[in-house]
């Protein structure tokens, strides 16, 4: 036993799994057996593993400029190509970017700026965020804060009112519909709900409204068509402006470039990216904002003598570079048009899993997908704990392949966004072997 304290992990069950190497869609554990990657590590390795291209980049960097800051304006002019590459790339207008180390704080990043931008502009009663149950923003504290699921919760006392998080309706129909609900009906309730909170608190109270356009940790939950449609218009009406946390959903992952564009998100006023953004060959995120609400932090920034806040690493010169080359990789091989095609396969495939005798329901889009375990096929009623997830997930990586289990027991899958479709069928395979055990 090493003396580590495991991120997100049961105290009592550390180093389950010694990993050694990675080579494409695999990895490989220190005996020597082979792993099909069916989360992409933790939803991120875009790219797969020992890509040259991607290794040679951060060894030139490293050669050249291992470490400069950017306090102060210093700059460089990797940190400043990929800020203008990313901007050029995303739906928000006008947008400027920020840069951090990870998804958690590319939120926190995010709050904070809501907060500078909202006493700019004279409305510092406007602060407040609305966050969805089952929701997964990040576990610093304020990211935890947005998130919606208790295991970040419980035992840590975060500051919730103090943070102004506000809680909504997860657009989860299969989970959340009334008996008979259908999912027009579900989604105008759940709309509703929102309105009413927003109408409860008070619209001049409330800055954002942030949401994984499809969410990954709990559960891989695509809305039913219309919702984001409806909750825009509810965000219009009263001014709250858009927050797309895109970690996972960002550059190609459900089948376009970004998930707003599969879901209809119409110019987010906010987005986080990391994860993808450099198929996680090193730690970088990137909080974007609207263009105007950069313009208006400039004045106070001067009159403060700085704009207080940032990271010893933000614009890390070797984040940035292997980011840029991760970026032209995408374009470049159409990596985003690979995926959507690869990703049509993949929801073919696992939407076979729909008639297995233990699946409730198979959701997902472009290459992201959960598979979700239920006691009774008939009324869709759940396993209490997480035990049979667990199981299914040990079962799958008993005969070659890494996922998660997700939202207690859904099995979720993103793979690599360079995979083949044998490798999908191989990932199909391997799933239904561990899901016939697992009965
Ligand atoms: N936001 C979303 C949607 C995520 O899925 C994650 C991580 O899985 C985060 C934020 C937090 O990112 P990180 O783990 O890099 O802090």
């Amino acid at each position: 036993m090493s003396n580590m304290i495991y991120p997100t992990t049961n105290f009592k069950a550390t180093e389950t799994l010694t990993i050694e190497r990675g080579d494409g869609a695999y990895v490989y554990d220190n005996e020597g057996n082979q792993y099909l990657e069916g989360l992409a590590g933790l939803w991120c390795t875009s790219l797969g593993y020992n890509n040259r291209e991607l290794i040679d980049t951060a060894a030139e960097q490293m050669g050249k400029l291992s470490y400069s800051h950017m306090f102060g304006g210093k700059t460089h002019q990797v940190g400043m190509d990929l800020a203008d590459k990313l901007t050029a790339m995303v739906p928000v207008e006008n947008a400027k970017v920020f840069f951090g180390n990870s998804g958690s704080d590319a939120n926190d990043s995010h709050v904070k700026m809501l907060r500078y931008y909202f006493n700019a502009i004279g409305k510092p009663e406007k602060f407040k965020i609305i966050a969805r149950e089952r929701s997964y923003h990040g576990v610093t504290v304020a990211a935890a804060s947005l998130t919606g699921l208790p295991p970040n919760h419980t035992h840590f006392s975060l500051p919730f009112d103090a943070l102004g998080v506000l809680r909504t309706d997860a657009p989860h129909y299969f989970r959340g519909a009334l008996p008979g609900e259908s999912e027009a009906q579900f989604v105008d309730r759940i709309v509703n709900n929102l309105e009413q909170l927003i109408l409860k608190e008070g619209a001049d109270t409330i800055a954002a409204f942030i949401a994984e356009p499809i969410t990954g940790a709990s559960g891989v939950i695509v809305p039913p068509a219309g919702y984001y449609e409806k909750v825009q218009a509810v965000l219009n009406k009263y001014d709250i402006l858009f927050w797309a946390d895109e970690v996972i959903t960002g550059f190609g992952r459900t089948g376009n470039d970004f998930g707003c564009t599969t879901v209809g998100i119409e110019k987010p006023a906010l987005m986080t990216l990391a994860k993808q953004l450099s198929s996680a060959y090193m730690p970088i995120s990137a909080s974007v904002i609207r263009g105007d609400m950069y313009e208006a932090m400039i004045e106070p920034s001067s009159q403060v003598g700085v704009f207080g806040h940032g990271y010893t690493y933000s614009g890390h010169p070797v984040a940035a570079a292997v980011s840029l080359k991760t970026l032209e990789i995408y374009e470049r091989d159409n990596i985003f048009g690979h995926a959507a095609k690869v990703g049509e396969y993949m929801q073919k495939r696992l939407g076979e899993f729909r008639d297995h005798p233990l699946v409730g329901e198979v959701r997902g889009a472009g290459m992201i997908g959960a598979v979700e375990m239920v006691s009774d096929k008939k009324t869709g009623a759940g396993f209490e704990g997480g035990a049979v997830g667990y199981f299914a997930m040990q079962a799958c990586q008993n005969h070659g392949m890494i996922t998660r289990a997700v939202a207690g027991n859904s099995l979720a899958f993103c793979p690599p966004l360079i995979v083949s479709e044998a490798q999908i069928d191989e990932m199909v395979e391997k799933l239904g072997k561990a899901l016939d055990e697992t009965l």
